[in-house]
């Protein structure tokens, strides 16, 4: 199992068109959902996102109403204050939480979830293997890229390989 974060970046770099065929084949040659989701399963519970926390450092974190609602109960501020110091407007992805590229989520410490309890939905969700809306197999359409992040991905992504027929990489 790969969690060093160095090298999960320069695999998942390396395997990013290889990772993309996987995901063709595996419309075309599915295995079972339930396999699927099991494997996935298996290795999230081998590896600690709390000593991790790459996602919240590399990713943006899209917000619902419901998150925002969520935030205003926790952080006992107004929705105009909740806005203006916690969230950011994203022309592609509409209100995001304040982040930065050095540091992450503005509610990152470390690698501790200052809000974990009240986080939003696609926190608690990612990296959308295990859980997340509709089927596995048409969440896969972002898995190529996470790959480079998030150890979770990457291992099974590599296992996916393994449990199907998919032709050893040529080259790379
Ligand atoms: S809200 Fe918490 S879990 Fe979500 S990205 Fe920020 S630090 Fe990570
Ligand atoms: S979901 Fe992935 S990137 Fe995020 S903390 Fe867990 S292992 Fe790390």
């Amino acid at each position: 199992m790969i969690t060093d974060l160095v090298q999960i970046k320069r695999l998942g770099d390396r395997d990013r068109t290889d990772n993309e065929r996987l995901r063709k084949h595996l419309k075309t040659h599915p295995i079972a959902e339930r396999i699927l989701r099991r494997t996935a399963v298996e290795i999230e519970s081998k590896i600690d996102c709390q000593t991790c926390a790459n996602c919240c450092r590399q990713s943006t974190v899209r917000l619902t109403e419901r998150d925002i609602e969520r935030l205003i109960k926790a952080l006992r501020l107004k929705k105009s204050r909740v806005i203006d110091e916690y969230t950011l407007p994203s022309e592609e992805e509409g209100t995001i939480l304040k982040r930065d590229d050095e540091n992450g989520c503005v509610f990152l410490n470390g690698t501790e979830c200052l809000i974990y309890e009240d986080r939003p939905d696609i926190c608690r969700d990612y990296p959308h293997l295990v859980r997340g809306p509709g089927s596995l197999i048409a969440r896969m359409w972002h898995m190529p890229e996470r790959a480079s992040v998030c150890p979770i991905v990457y291992n099974t992504l590599e296992a996916y390989k393994q449990a199907s027929d998919f032709p050893k990489k040529v080259g790379g």
